[in-house]
């Protein structure tokens, strides 16, 4: 008999089964099959809410098996009395916003329809399975399973030939249970995944001191965490540690058994680099070759079309031992596609498979499936969901959705959800949902929905987001590639829980932003915006600085203020090795002047940069830029010459103007000394460096040389006058403060000078000056000015390339490796340079690999 449908369920229309739960347990009622346990320390993976819940329950295991949760879930049910509120074995079938009664109708195939005024979805991110798209699954005589609809009652595998399609987290579990038990296990692979062994035991005793020592403060910190597991944020770069070292701290981590911490503790750039994640992918491929007998079984276990994280991992028990077993075959679809399921087994390009049994751990129409299978969900005007989501799933923090009133989706696309512990994120979801129906009763508000704008800009920030990630660089069921036909993007929310949850709590704090409530005898509120204008990562970077309260940097003094920097640089992480530093002396306009030189690590002689600090003419020297300098060389393959130019106050204008024209002069002329190529060099300045770069170009230009090539001025300062729009709206929050502007141009400058060109090069001529990138950024004091030099330059006839990094601040584009969003910009000022030298662009295949994975998943 074909088992096609769970027979102790009520049949089906659709061929997996869609069932309708007796009890409660969701995700764990459902995927029964063997070796189904939790993948997060069981200890987190528990409600929180309630202290005595936590005392009254102890978990058996560090990853609890299916029925344990199982028998928590039932637990927590009983002890809070919820089932009389739960009305099992009905399947909600479409959901209707009724205009007119402000209220949801929901149909249903059981029973009559249920009005609401809210309708939160808790209908889970992997809860519809996904058809096999197999030809010939209902020809097949044997008995057929789905990991995620698993028979209640015990299945024998014993004796049987049974074969497993599927290596996602459930082939995985189940794969080394069935092959004990099975005559032959024949696994169709189609992409391998990395998998860790779980070390399973009892809960560690580490982590139960840490949890029983401060309940609330191990629990307060999952919530904070990126996560939802309270593991520190890690520091260290791949590049700061030795092999030796990097290996250390793999095998602590494979020892660990925990994908948290493999994920997050071994060095920071392994999430967000691609040269940081391969070298940790490189180590666990070498793990799955130790493990595994035969080389070519244990190559095509290898995973190498994505960076270890980008696809779920997976935690294993026994996994690659179990392709050593003589009873097991690994069937590698690359080589050898499924073309078809007949009535004895499956058949391949190469072969066929004779089986008694086949295993589909085929996976789920992750986080929208469940809710586009309630169909149709019609919002406000008759819009429905599915048509709104026709090209992805578009919300409000994951949450709500534009056009439908009143209806939540508790871990919903666009929420962190599955890139997290779950138990954490539905706990806040349920938070924030129950405390905004409460305070919306309170209030008289008797709807609340999304605005567009809000929801836009929560797009926005997502993709932000996820360019920081890895993510983007897989086929996986983030993007919804695992499904044929659903639009390719990242689902799920990649910012991380803490900050998720600031956000959210910042959105109360603004009166509800981006959100229109209703009520019949109150007055609407719209308090309409985006929550995230700045770039993710400028967001914590400013955070965190807003949480050192720092006094203001001008307070210091001069001298004060170059300690503090001092401070603040050697917090920051290294940056990455060039081929090699020197430091040196040249001359400047009044005596030596200190350089440091970067070279790249390909052979010369290089074209040069001639580059000059930030610092306000104040602050700084020749090595406080050193992150960008050594990114720009490695980008651009070209020497950096970074300037020691001497400072105000103890040197006033226009010392700074004139020492950066000295210095260009001296390396132009001696390029050869220096390993670069002879001819014309370029200058490129971030901020008061910019300022230099740009009139060393119109001294160069009026004083007979040197010859300059090119010209990147980052954020520079090119006038006096502080009235522009930007002044006054990024004048405080954004670390450089309209304060801290005016007490440069003071120490530098009087004011009788202010509008030489030397210090205001807007005012200068600007005919015959080389070509340009000037660089702006959104939330700066100095952006208008800078965009007004771009353009005088441009009316002027240089040619100019004008960037507008969106959402970044006024040090985001030096800040290498703290905001990772700023690496498209430096890829666009390398490749300005590199046009300015005659040198064809250079994409590094690499952190800035920004392409998206939208090429379809072939069988
Ligand atoms: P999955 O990760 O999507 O894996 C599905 C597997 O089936 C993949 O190997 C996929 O290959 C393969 N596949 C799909 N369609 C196929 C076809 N037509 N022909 C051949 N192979 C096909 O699904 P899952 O294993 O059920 O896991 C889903 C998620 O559930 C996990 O990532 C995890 O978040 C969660 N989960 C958690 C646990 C836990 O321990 N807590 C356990 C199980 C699941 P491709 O990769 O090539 O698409």
């Amino acid at each position: 008999m074909s088992r096609w449908s769970v027979p102790a369920l009520p049949a089906c229309t659709c061929c997996i089964g869609c069932a309708r739960p007796a009890s409660v347990g969701g995700t764990w009622y459902w995927n029964r099959y063997p070796g189904a346990r939790c993948d997060i320390q069981t200890i987190d993976y528990s409600y929180t809410f309630d202290p005595e819940l936590e005392r009254a329950w102890q978990w058996s295991e560090k990853y609890a098996t299916q029925p344990e949760i199982l028998r928590y879930l039932g637990f927590v049910t009983d002890r809070y009395d919820l089932r009389r509120d739960i009305r099992f074995g009905t399947k909600v079938t479409a959901a209707t916003w009724e205009h007119a009664a402000d209220r949801w109708l929901l149909t249903t195939d059981h029973g009559a329809s249920v009005s609401c005024r809210y309708y939160i979805m808790a209908t889970g991110c992997l809860s519809a399975p996904k058809p096999p798209e197999i030809d010939g699954v209902k020809d097949f005589k044997g008995e057929v399973y789905f990991t995620g609809r698993w028979p209640h009652e015990e299945i024998k595998l014993a004796g049987k030939r049974v074969a497993v399609i599927g290596t996602g987290s459930s082939g995985i579990q189940s794969i080394p249970m069935i092959a004990e038990q099975a005559a032959h296990l024949t696994v169709f692979q189609r992409t391998p995944n990395f998998a860790l062994p779980a070390h399973n035991g009892p809960p560690p005793a580490d982590r139960m001191a840490l949890l029983e020592g401060d309940r609330a403060g191990y629990r307060e910190q999952a919530r904070m965490s990126l996560a939802g597991v309270p593991w520190p944020q890690q520091m260290s770069v791949s590049w700061q540690l030795s092999d030796a070292e990097r290996r250390e701290r793999f095998e602590k981590a494979w020892a660990a058994g925990d994908l948290v911490y493999i994920l997050t503790q071994l060095w920071a750039d392994q999430g967000v680099d691609v040269d940081g994640n391969s070298l940790l992918a490189d180590l666990i491929r070498e793990k799955i070759r130790t493990i595994v007998k035969d080389p070519e079984t244990a190559a095509a276990l290898s995973p190498h079309d994505h960076p270890f994280g980008a696809k779920r991992p997976c935690l294993d028990t026994n996994y690659y031992t179990t392709y050593n077993r003589p009873n097991v075959t690994l069937v590698n679809l690359r080589q050898e596609p499924i073309t078809g399921i007949t009535a004895s087994g499956i058949k391949t390009g190469k072969r066929g498979f004779d089986v008694d049994v086949i295993v589909f751990a085929t996976g789920f129409d992750a986080m929208t499936g469940a809710i586009m299978a309630v169909h149709p969900i019609t919002g406000r005007g008759g819009k429905s969901l599915s048509d709104v989501w026709a090209n992805g799933p578009q919300t409000y923090l994951g949450l709500t959705v534009a056009g439908f009133p009143n209806l939540f989706m508790i871990t919903g696309p666009g929420s962190p959800s599955v890139l997290s512990n779950m138990a954490v994120s539905i706990e806040q979801h349920v938070d924030w949902t129950v405390d905004r129906l409460m305070a919306m009763r309170e209030a008289g508000y008797t709807t609340m929905e999304a605005t567009d704008t809000a929801q836009a800009g929560w797009a926005r920030h997502m993709a932000d987001c996820s360019t920081l990630t890895l993510h983007r660089l897989a086929n996986t069921w983030y993007t919804g590639a695992n499904v044929p036909g659903k639009a390719w993007g990242v689902m799920p929310y990649t910012g991380g829980v803490g900050p998720y949850r600031t956000i959210c709590d910042e959105i109360v704090s603004r009166g509800m932003l981006g959100f229109r409530l209703t009520g019949p005898n109150v007055a609407e509120q719209c308090n309409d915006g985006e929550v995230v204008r700045l770039q993710p990562d400028v967001r914590l970077v400013l955070n965190m600085l807003a949480d050192m309260n720092l006094p203001p940097i001008e307070s210091f003094g001069a001298q004060g203020a170059r300690d503090f920097v001092a401070q603040f640089n050697a917090a920051r992480p290294a940056g990455r090795p060039v081929g090699e530093v020197v430091d040196g002396t040249l001359a400047g306009a009044d005596g030596p002047l200190p350089y440091r030189l970067y070279r790249p690590a390909t052979p010369g002689p290089h074209p040069i940069v001639v580059y000059f600090h930030g610092g306000g003419w104040v602050l700084g020297d020749e090595q406080s830029d050193d992150p960008f300098c050594r990114d720009m060389c490695r980008r651009t393959g070209m020497s950096f010459v970074s300037v020691g130019y001497r400072h105000a106050p103890e040197h006033r204008f226009p010392t700074a103007a004139e020492d950066g024209y000295a210095a260009t002069r001296w390396i132009a002329e001696h390029a050869a000394e220096l390993g670069g190529k002879p001819g014309p060099v370029m200058v490129a300045g971030w901020s008061a460096g910019g300022n230099i770069a740009a009139v060393t170009c119109q001294l160069a230009r009026d004083r007979g040389g040197p010859q300059i090539s090119g010209q990147l001025l980052v954020c520079p300062v090119t006038d006096c006058t502080f009235d522009r729009p930007s002044y006054h709206e990024n004048a405080t929050g954004y670390f450089l403060t309209r304060s801290l502007m005016y007490w440069f141009w003071d120490l530098y400058c009087s004011p009788a000078d202010r509008t030489d060109p030397r210090v205001s090069p807007l005012r200068g001529k600007l005919e015959n000056l080389p070509p340009a990138l000037v660089a702006t950024c959104e939330f700066d004091p100095l952006r208008d000015e800078g965009v007004a030099y771009a353009q005088a330059m441009a009316a002027a006839g240089v040619p100019v390339e004008q960037l507008n990094a969106r959402g970044h601040f006024h040090s985001s584009l030096t800040m290498v490796d703290v905001v990772i969003t700023g690496v498209a910009a430096r890829v666009q000022m390398a490749n300005a340079l590199r046009r300015f030298a005659g040198l064809p662009p250079e994409r590094k295949e690499g952190d800035e690999g920004v392409r998206p994975r939208s090429d379809r998943l072939a069988a």
